[in-house]
């Protein structure tokens, strides 16, 4: 039978693409693998070279075990190239509402593990000498836009200091946080001390050639087009070779229906686009007026958009449930956002626009655990994957070797598809139509 063609796409033309490390030969950023072209055994096969999948890899080699990673696309082709890069230490459920939906100590097991994938991105980048991803612990401030959405931010950092013993996060007034974006469209703020920013897509091939270089193979251009559970284990099929494994690490998240073989996984999730825009280099004086701490900020509209400056650039990314992969009208919105927060940008070029989905899951986190004995899955970072996939991936592969990391909610024993799961793209549109409207009046 001849296996079906699935087309080589490049990385997506982004502001991360431009900036990345270059080969010579084929201008592209510097790959660290060709693709399979043989049969393989490996004790553990990981599918999905993004970050989720190549820190599952990571922990492996760490361990001895012989694991190979396997992606349909060039590393970092998903969201772990595409992202804004902001570096966080927290969920889309918020901590207080974790503790009165389960109780005190489930809410600290849940902070513990949101700071220690901040730990885990630092412990990358000072072992394998990412310079070139440029992590900076800048911290992360929330910009409110209402005084009720003051309120709530001050309260949600009041409750973390008195309870969790947290005191990295603080208030910012008007002025101050006037002074600090340059946009008078916010009425206070709350800074995440224990945050940061970071290039992704550096992050990602930086781990990439780490890994390579101390004996993980990468294959891309390998889509792995099926599975099959085999005595003592699983085969994988690719159009070049086939794969047995004593255990597989499902990493392919919201991408995951590029090929049938991981299309149950998409089931888990309810994928977003995300958009992102960055303008050309912005003139002096208002690379000295606008966001003047260098951080990332996002801003507390349940369409919530963030923004954060590379190189003298604006980027403003959003949520946009509209448009489909590349089109330009979301990107003309994200356009039409920044101005109105930064009038001062009216007549700057948009010099890059791309986008690319984000896994959202029905409670709001993320999911990690074991579909079958010999298959592990890891997904549905819900917009905040850069510290937690990096921290996950690993998780899933002690998982994987049948040991029991900690990972308080983030536990799930099988697949739980989202109900109604067909019904996704227009309840998405109208669940977004809805909060732009809530947004729009303010409430
Ligand atoms: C525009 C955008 C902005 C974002 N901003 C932020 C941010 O600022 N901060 C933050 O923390 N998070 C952010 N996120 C989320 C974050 O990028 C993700 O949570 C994270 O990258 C997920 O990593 P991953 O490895 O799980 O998945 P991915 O990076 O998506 O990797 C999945 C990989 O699986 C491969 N694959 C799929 N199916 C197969 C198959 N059958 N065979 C072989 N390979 C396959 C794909 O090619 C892909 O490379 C953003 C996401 C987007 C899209």
């Amino acid at each position: 039978m001849l296996a079906p063609t699935i087309p080589h796409r490049p990385q997506p033309d982004s502001l991360w693409r431009a900036m990345a490390a270059r080969s010579p030969v084929t201008d592209a950023p510097v790959s660290t693998g060709s693709p399979l072209a043989r049969d393989l055994s490996v004790e553990v096969a990981i599918i999905g070279a993004g970050y989720s999948g190549l820190a599952a890899a990571y922990a492996l080699q760490k361990r001895g075990v012989d694991c190979a990673v396997f992606d349909a696309n060039p590393v970092g082709w998903g969201a772990s190239g595409r992202n804004g890069g902001v570096v966080s230490s927290k969920f889309r459920l918020s901590f207080p509402s974790i503790a009165s939906t389960y109780d005190l100590d489930t809410a600290r097991r849940m902070h513990r593990l949101a700071h220690d994938g901040v730990r885990v991105v630092e412990q990358f980048v000072d072992e394998f000498k990412l310079e070139r991803a440029r992590f900076e612990h800048t911290g992360s401030l929330r910009c409110a836009h209402t005084e009720r959405a003051f309120a709530s931010i001050r309260a949600e950092a009041d409750w973390v200091r008195t309870q969790l013993g947290d005191d990295s996060m603080s208030v910012l007034s008007r002025e101050a946080i006037t002074h600090e974006t340059g946009s008078k469209g916010f009425v206070g703020g709350v800074l995440s001390a224990d945050a940061g920013t970071i290039l992704p897509l550096e992050y990602v091939c930086g781990i990439a050639r780490a890994l390579t270089a101390h004996g993980v193979p990468i294959y891309e251009a390998t889509p792995i087009l099926d599975m099959t559970r085999v005595q003592e284990g699983v085969m994988l099929r690719a159009p070049g070779g086939s794969v047995r494994a004593k255990q597989v690490i499902v990493a392919t998240n919201a991408y995951s229906n590029l090929t049938q073989a991981t299309s149950s996984y998409q089931r888990e999730l309810v994928p977003f686009r995300s958009a992102m825009i960055a303008t050309e280099r912005l003139p002096a004086e208002l690379d000295a007026k606008l966001m003047v701490n260098g951080r990332s900020y996002t801003e507390t509209r349940r369409m919530m958009k963030w923004f954060r400056k590379v190189d003298g650039r604006m980027l403003f990314g959003g949520r946009d449930a509209f448009g489909k992969e590349g089109q330009a009208t979301g990107f003309d919105a994200l356009q039409r956002a920044m101005v109105a927060l930064f009038p001062d940008l009216a007549n700057v070029r948009v010099e890059y626009g791309w986008s690319g989905y984000v896994g959202m899951t029905f409670n709001a986190l993320p999911h990690v655990g074991r579909s079958d004995d010999v298959t592990t899955f890891c997904l549905g970072y819900n917009g905040a994957g850069v510290a937690m996939a990096s921290l996950i991936g690993q998780h899933a592969a002690a998982l994987a070797l049948g040991e029991k990391p900690e990972l308080a909610l983030l536990a799930q024993q099988g697949l739980r598809p989202v109900p109604f799961h067909s019904l996704r793209a227009p309840g998405v549109r109208l669940v977004a139509a809805w909060y732009q409207f809530l947004d729009a009046v303010g409430a």
